[in-house]
């Protein structure tokens, strides 16, 4: 007799509601907590499924990327694309081997606190440290890299996870991040040209937890720069960052993640175009920098680029909040302030993975590097 099949969120970042489980079928869908409005986000643990093939029927719309979910049969450590059942179908097969006992699935590969924490540990040229407390109580760490030594010229920022499901931005970030210890002529300009400063977790509670963080109310963590906020994080950011950079802040970037599949834009890296078309400009001029250097497998084109008024970004109104970038924009010395879009899944139907994501993260630094020469 087949054992029962178990589904629960009861790992890191995990995140699911069961609905249902008959046979060998499993009807679920996100846990929105307190977020306003539909996302889909959503991670779990699938057991007691071993050598049997498992269907799971999303039982919300838009749950699943075009690729569709996202399986790993090794407690994590891999992961594979399980295919949808069917177009616009919000169903999939999984095929659970034999001895696979905790297998997890997720809209995309899941990246959390034991990812950052192996990462920071095999990085000797970050330097660790505390940005502020979690609302929950949580060290929001903050990064420094390059020129911590000397005085160098220039000062970047670069932040993930303001929407704390957007896990590709963070691959991305790393990739960005090693480019600064790099042993060849690039690497060695940046660290003599630039001081870093990051924050890979933004919403540090929110990726632990497991939440969508986007539209998370009563205002989220990138609407959180107007007035006085109200997450410790931003408050911490808008404090450091100023002091940190004495008007040298040549450039802020905001990592994050679109829509989750189609739909105009959702499928291409694209920087948000700001309403001020001094930003606009340099923003397109950074984009060039982008298109010309890049070398990874992540294919860009400044052309993508969504200018203001264009599809969603159409501003809202200040009174709901403002966003990193805007904020970032009015600080002394910034000439780009930039929020960067890359995809849960496919970027002009190459597929977005750690690998390829991490990459264009490289392809960001040279940008940068790029970019600060002509300044
Ligand atoms: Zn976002």
């Amino acid at each position: 007799m087949n054992s029962l099949l178990a589904v629960d969120a009861d790992i890191p970042a995990g995140n699911i509601i069961v609905e249902s489980i008959d046979g060998d079928t499993v009807r679920m869908r996100p846990d929105l907590r307190d977020t306003e409005g539909h996302w889909f986000y959503w991670h779990c643990r699938l057991r007691g499924g071993a050598g049997r093939t498992v269907r799971v029927e999303m039982t919300s719309p838009n749950t699943l990327t075009t690729r569709g979910a996202a399986a790993s049969f090794d407690g994590g450590a891999t992961w594979q694309w399980l295919a949808p059942t069917g177009p616009a179908d919000w169903s999939f097969l999984c095929p659970v081997p034999a001895g696979a006992d905790d297998v997890r699935l997720a809209m995309t590969p899941p990246y959390a606190g034991e990812h950052l924490r192996r990462y920071l540990e095999a990085r000797g040229h970050l330097e660790v440290s505390m940005l502020c407390t979690s609302r929950k109580g949580r060290p929001v760490v903050c990064l420094r890299a390059g020129g911590l030594a000397g005085d160098p010229p220039h000062r970047v920022v670069v932040t993930a996870r303001h929407h704390c499901c957007e896990m590709m931005a963070s691959w991305a970030l790393e990739g960005l991040l090693d480019a600064f210890a790099a042993a060849d002529d690039a690497g060695a300009w940046l660290r003599g040209n630039v001081e870093l400063l990051a924050v890979p977790f933004v919403d540090t509670d929110g990726v632990l937890d497991g939440d969508q963080g986007k539209n998370r109310r009563p205002r989220d963590h990138n609407r959180d720069y107007l007035g006085e906020s109200i997450y410790p994080e931003t408050a911490a950011i808008r404090q450091r960052v100023p002091c940190w950079s004495q008007g040298r802040l040549r450039a802020a970037l905001d990592l994050h993640c679109p829509w989750i599949r189609g739909v105009e834009t959702n499928e291409r890296i694209y920087i948000v175009g700001s309403p001020d078309p001094g930003m606009w400009a340099e923003q397109q001029r950074f984009g060039e920098m982008i298109e010309r250097h890049r070398r990874g497998p992540l294919p860009y084109l400044a052309a993508d680029n969504l200018p203001f008024g264009v599809a969603w970004n159409v501003g809202g109104n200040e009174n709901t909040g403002r966003s990193f970038g805007r904020w970032a924009s009015t600080l002394d010395g910034v000439v780009l302030a930039a929020s960067i879009e890359l995809p849960y899944a496919i970027a002009r139907e190459t597929d977005v993975t750690p690998a390829s994501a991490r990459a264009f993260g490289a392809d960001l630094a040279e940008a940068l590097r790029q970019y600060l020469m002509t300044l």
